[in-house]
């Protein structure tokens, strides 16, 4: 049992390891300010003697009274559209956040990890991505504001450990779809869900051969804990290495779905990467970890939130 510090538990990723921590008898306190968080995802946890939440930016100040043993960074606008909005406060709460976390951890000396991602890797050359790539991303395009926070997070981090001896963890996370995703958070998963059971069209940017690699949240929270347990400083990538292209998703959730929709086609975002498989090699050889659900069943989970949550 430990008391455990989450930012960003609120949102779509830090909701799922917050129910799975308190699941194991943790003690949870969420910091989120709700830009990109909503209440409703923890909404059932309002009871729990376990949780508590505080609404705060944690770009601005982080403390929390008491003992603590880890410190999980996950507060950040995530979707490409999110991001694209918020750029500055991307930029802050993987910079100025992540300091303000690392802080805290230091100052309790509680263990730390952060929520990296496989936008480091930028639109990678390297195919499928190990975590000994270094990346190909442009520090001055539109997605810079999260790729290049997020690699001053993974840095900071980093200094930390060599400079304080703070026990570290750093995970990459690769495209992660599941129930609590927003209907209008913009990525392709929910997008195409939403459309799907809307009758809408399907749109599909460019002209769909880029790939992505997607895992369930149930499987991604399970590999979140199995490296924050583990004595593995990271970084980790954590995702599904089943490929597939954007057309191969679109055609599936119109098939999970019954959906008559019609596919359409729009302009490809600026540096969309072409290619996205993670290795998982260091995961399922140094945490025993591999995801378990296909995208066919993950996917028909999904729609069946966005059918109760409309
Ligand atoms: N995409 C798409 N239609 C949409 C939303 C996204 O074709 O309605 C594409 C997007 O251009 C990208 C891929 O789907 O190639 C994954 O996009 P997403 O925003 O989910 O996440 P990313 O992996 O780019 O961060």
């Amino acid at each position: 049992m430990a008391r455990i510090v989450i930012t960003g538990g609120a949102g779509f990723l830090g909701s799922h390891l917050t129910d799975r921590l308190l699941d194991r008898g943790d003690e949870v306190i969420c910091v989120d300010n709700l830009v990109t968080g909503r209440r409703a995802n923890i909404a059932h946890l309002g009871e729990h003697p376990g949780f508590t939440f505080v609404e705060q930016d944690v770009s601005e100040h982080l403390d929390v009274a008491g003992a603590v043993e880890a410190v999980l960074h996950f507060a950040s606008p995530a979707s490409p559209p999110a991001y694209l909005g918020l750029p500055i406060a991307t930029l802050k709460v993987g910079s100025l956040g992540t300091h303000n976390a690392l802080g805290l951890a230091l100052a309790k000396g509680a263990r730390f990890m952060v929520a990296s991602t496989s936008e480091v890797y930028g639109d990678p050359l390297v195919h499928p991505q190990t975590e000994d790539y270094w990346g190909n991303v442009n520090p001055i395009g539109p997605r810079s504001c999260y790729d290049e926070a997020k690699r001053f997070s993974e840095a900071i981090t980093m200094a930390y450990h060599r400079h304080h001896g703070l026990p570290v963890r750093i995970v990459r996370i690769f495209n992660t779809y599941g129930p609590r995703m927003r209907p209008d958070d913009g990525r392709v998963v929910s997008n195409f869900l939403v459309q799907a059971l809307a009758g809408d069209p399907i749109t599909i940017y460019g002209d769909g051969s880029q790939t992505r690699s997607f895992c369930y949240v149930d499987d991604e929270v399970r590999g979140f804990v199995a490296l924050l347990d583990s004595d593995l400083v990271g970084p980790c990538n954590i995702g599904n290495p089943t490929e597939f292209t954007i057309a191969e998703l679109a055609e599936l959730v119109v098939e999970i779905t019954g959906s008559s929709s019609e596919v359409v086609h729009r302009p490809l975002p600026q540096d969309d990467p072409t290619q996205r498989r993670p290795d998982i090699t260091q995961a399922r050889d140094r945490l025993g970890w591999e995801p378990t659900v296909e995208l066919r069943e993950g996917l028909a989970r999904t729609a069946e939130y966005f059918r109760d949550h409309a």
